[in-house]
């Protein structure tokens, strides 16, 4: 069996371009899934994928693990940018969901079968619409509670928000306190028994995340994400040790020894990496083991399009330490149109039953993708009021 072609469809969904990457071999019908999409960095990532290809046309797809060393080591610089770790992502989802289908068994029975009987999603604040998740001002804490109430009303039983403003290196009490009400907003909107999750997109300097996870702490968040930089693992390791909400972090690392940076400083509780970014299913069970080891939680990231979706959700069916799943179902209203999927989501729960399909269990309609073409993702530039620049 051979590679004989590996082919990208961008689907522009609106806040992203949505990369399929969709490997081909010699035998009739069969092809597997992959995505490495990676919002604001399309072009990019399409031409990783290109420049990769040429290693893998005519090898044996069923042979993941040497093609992945190969993805990563030759070509001379290693695959730890993000662009090349997300294209090289995009390739070793979609030969998994090969070998699964090859094999005719579910991807998470290649890695030794169920460990559970059904993975609980969470939401956005408004279910990944664009506006409601990145736009509505920490000064309306009424807003966050309405969309918290939409949330548990839609059958989440945990959701996350943007409840930190950006802040410059250093402010008073004021960020501090609108954090807070937005978030005793919410608690008081659905109660104690829906896990609250706030997102900093590492928006605070370390001085200013200590004070909003410390401000946050009596809340009884179900974890408390990028309260700074993920460069800074010392600071992530500081607040982590100075509050009682598990921190959250890892959507922005790309490789098996910046896991093991951030986990041997004990920066977090929460591991979140990005399959899609990460290098793919091949490097995320690395990094699930080297978690294990310090019992550290997986819960993907995950707001990209639906075959990261499914190779996060069986990725989690295999790992036993994997609490949680972000997703997305309010992005584009047109989603289910793309895709067909394996598993079933049990709309009154938000829980997800295992896909019984062999490999990633989907399949991608593409005409629906053609009706979607690249376009410019939409802008989101964050300035202080000063005028200088700050994260989004
Ligand atoms: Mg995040």
């Amino acid at each position: 069996m051979k590679i004989t072609a590996v082919e990208v469809l961008v689907c522009h969904a609106r806040m992203r371009n949505w990369i399929f990457v969709k490997v081909v071999t010699d035998q009739p019908g069969l092809f597997g899934w992959g995505e490495a999409t990676l919002e604001w960095h399309t072009r990019g990532v399409v031409g990783a994928v290109e420049d990769l290809a040429e290693l893998l046309i005519g090898e044996d797809p069923t042979r993941v693990e040497h093609l992945w060393q190969m993805m990563w080591r030759q070509h001379f610089w290693h695959g730890n940018g993000v662009t090349r770790s997300t294209a090289i992502a995009g390739i070793d989802i979609a030969l998994w969901d090969i070998i699964g289908k090859v094999h005719n068994v579910p991807c998470h029975k290649l890695w030794g079968g169920p460990v559970r009987d059904s993975i609980r999603l969470y939401c956005h604040l408004g279910g990944g619409n664009l506006e409601s998740f990145y736009e509505t001002p920490v000064e309306n804490a009424q807003q966050f509670a309405d969309l918290a109430q939409q949330a548990v009303a839609d059958g989440f039983t945990a959701f996350k928000s943007m409840a930190v403003p950006p802040t410059m290196p250093v402010e008073g009490l004021r960020p501090v306190k609108a954090a807070e009400a937005c978030v005793a907003a919410m608690r008081e909107a659905v109660g104690d028994d829906i896990d609250i999750m706030v997102d900093c997109h590492a928006r605070p300097s370390p001085a200013m995340g200590m004070k909003f996870a410390r401000a946050l702490d009596d809340y009884g968040l179900y974890f408390f994400e990028e309260p700074c930089w993920p460069e800074s693992i010392d600071s992530l390791a500081a607040i982590n040790a100075a509050v009682g909400t598990p921190i959250a972090t890892g959507e922005r690392m790309t490789h098996l020894a910046a896991f093991r940076d951030l986990f041997a400083a004990r920066g977090c509780e929460v591991c979140q990496l990005d399959i899609t970014h990460c290098g793919g299913l091949t490097e995320a069970r690395r990094i699930a083991a080297l978690a294990d080891a310090y019992r550290i939680a997986l819960a993907p990231h995950n707001p990209q399009g639906p075959v990261s979706t499914a190779a996060s959700l069986e990725f989690g069916f295999a790992q036993p330490s994997y609490i949680i799943c972000e997703s997305v179902h309010n992005d584009v209203p047109w989603r289910d149109d793309i895709v067909s999927e394996g598993f079933t989501i049990d709309p009154a729960t938000r829980t997800v039953t295992p896909n019984t399909r062999p490999g990633l269990g989907i399949e991608i309609n593409e005409d629906e993708v053609r009706k979607h073409p690249f376009e410019q993702e939409l802008p989101q530039r964050v300035f202080y009021q000063d005028g200088s620049v700050g994260d989004w």
